[in-house]
């Protein structure tokens, strides 16, 4: 391409950002969303009200004409564009969105693995496994999930998460590491190995921080642990999002740890101390405290979907949906392992072998975003910025999860009814799906 080509992509644009749909075009240079064009605003969608029998003869036919000039005009601002385009020496490549919604890419804040591969591999041809696999399924942004693992096995996901980014051709699509654990609590492990928790060191951030400067973005940990008030403020001194998990804090300790600086907790009601009246614990401090940002991992399982609802309802555009992913992602029921523990994967539902404990979900993002329309009753528009604008905005990521002028062009493709990913373009160039 040269420099003064761009590219359109044109159709019914879902901004990420919860606005309603509207017709228009994406316009790209470089990677990056130039600017948009706004030509209508149709809610109607073909497909949709041909199916709806309930839908008035009348009503039918006018909303068939309103789309029918939505569409001509977004025809007319495409050749407005390409001949605008082609006077400066460019040549514009348009796609078009049909029977699809344009939507932004998803942003993953929590995933181990997937395909078969999982992050503590530390092999850059596993992260490649598991980074296609996600990517094929929407997640433009990931962030890489590190396990309670030995110190020196931590090192070495961490070089080869680094190594991967700066080298592979997917490496865009990881936007940083997210430490789930060491400094976590033998009370809630989930299906953390507890055989290798650590007191909180503030040095070993300091340590992995200089080591690859911006490579960490989120470090989980329990603020009940010993030295975690160094830690969180160590963390968040270098612009890492300070998060409770797989903790037993009291409401109290809660307290104290917001005002050490931490801002998100995972997984919300998993792997930590719950709400009681009389000591609502890490649950009610995340409900009560908007400081805190959260994760739902929307499988269907990990909650009651009114457990979910409950959290969603009170947390508002302060909760994003997660994975929180293991290797089983996108692989047929079986034995599997998670860290060096293992895992039965049966009906896509992950458990410890030795005590039934959940083990991550099998989860991708395109599914997790269904689920969550699904158990809530939300249009994509509601439901989206929980799957891109808002886990973006948790770790500071201002240019993803959005569709707007200046974002990352990383988009998808989404089918309407079943918020399949059809097509995914990461930084501007789109990727194959097939075999998704
Ligand atoms: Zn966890």
């Amino acid at each position: 391409m040269s420099k003064e080509d761009k590219q359109a992509v044109a159709g019914l644009i879902a901004d990420g950002l919860g606005g309603e749909p509207y017709y228009g075009i994406v316009v790209i240079e470089d990677g990056v969303i130039e600017r948009m064009i706004k030509t209508g605003t149709s809610q109607h969608d073909l497909e949709t009200m041909a199916i709806d029998i309930e839908l008035a003869q009348a009503e039918l036919e006018s909303a068939q004409a309103e789309l029918e000039s939505a569409h001509a005009e977004l025809e007319s601002a495409l050749a407005d564009l390409q001949s605008a385009v082609s006077d400066k020496g460019g040549a514009l490549h348009i796609t078009r969105a049909e029977k699809a919604i344009i939507a932004p890419g998803f942003v993953d804040l929590h995933v181990h693995g997937g395909g078969g591969a999982d992050v503590m591999d530390a092999d850059k041809e596993q992260l490649a496994v598991m980074i296609g696999h996600h990517l094929r399924h929407g997640s433009t942004s990931i962030v890489a999930t590190t396990m309670t693992a030995p110190k020196a096995d931590i090192e070495k996901a961490l070089a080869t998460v680094e190594t991967f980014r700066c080298t592979s051709p997917l490496g865009g699509a990881i936007i940083g590491v997210h430490l789930e654990g060491p400094f976590i609590s033998p009370v809630y492990p989930g299906a953390q190995n507890p055989s290798h928790i650590a007191a909180a060191h503030a040095d070993w951030i300091e340590d992995w921080n200089a080591r690859h400067p911006g490579l960490l973005r989120i470090l989980t940990l329990a603020p009940e642990t010993e030295g975690a008030e160094k830690t969180i403020r160590t963390a968040v001194s270098h612009g890492i999002v300070a998060a409770c998990g797989h903790s037993n804090a009291t409401y109290d300790m809660m307290q104290s740890a917001i005002g050490w600086g931490v801002t998100h907790s995972v997984h919300c009601c998993n792997g930590m101390r719950p709400f009681h009246h009389r000591e609502p614990g890490v649950v009610g401090a995340i409900l009560l405290h908007a400081e805190l940002s959260t994760e739902l991992i929307m499988d269907g399982h990990h909650l009651h979907p009114a457990s979910s609802d409950l959290v969603r309802r009170v947390k508002g555009n302060r909760v994003c949906v997660v994975t929180d992913a293991m290797r089983a992602s996108g692989m047929p029921d079986g034995e599997y392992t998670l860290g060096d523990l293992d895992v039965n994967v049966r009906e896509g539902i992950a458990r410890l072998k030795e005590d039934g404990s959940l083990a991550g979900s099998t989860l991708t993002m395109q599914s997790a975003l269904a689920e969550l329309i699904r158990q809530h009753g939300l249009a994509l528009h509601e439901a989206l910025p929980h799957a891109t604008s808002i886990p973006a905005g948790i770790i500071g990521a201002a240019d993803k999860g959005r569709i707007e002028a200046g974002a990352a062009a990383d988009l998808l493709l989404l089918d309407p009814a079943a918020y399949t990913v059809q097509e995914v373009m990461l930084g501007g160039s789109w990727i194959g799906v097939e075999g998704s």
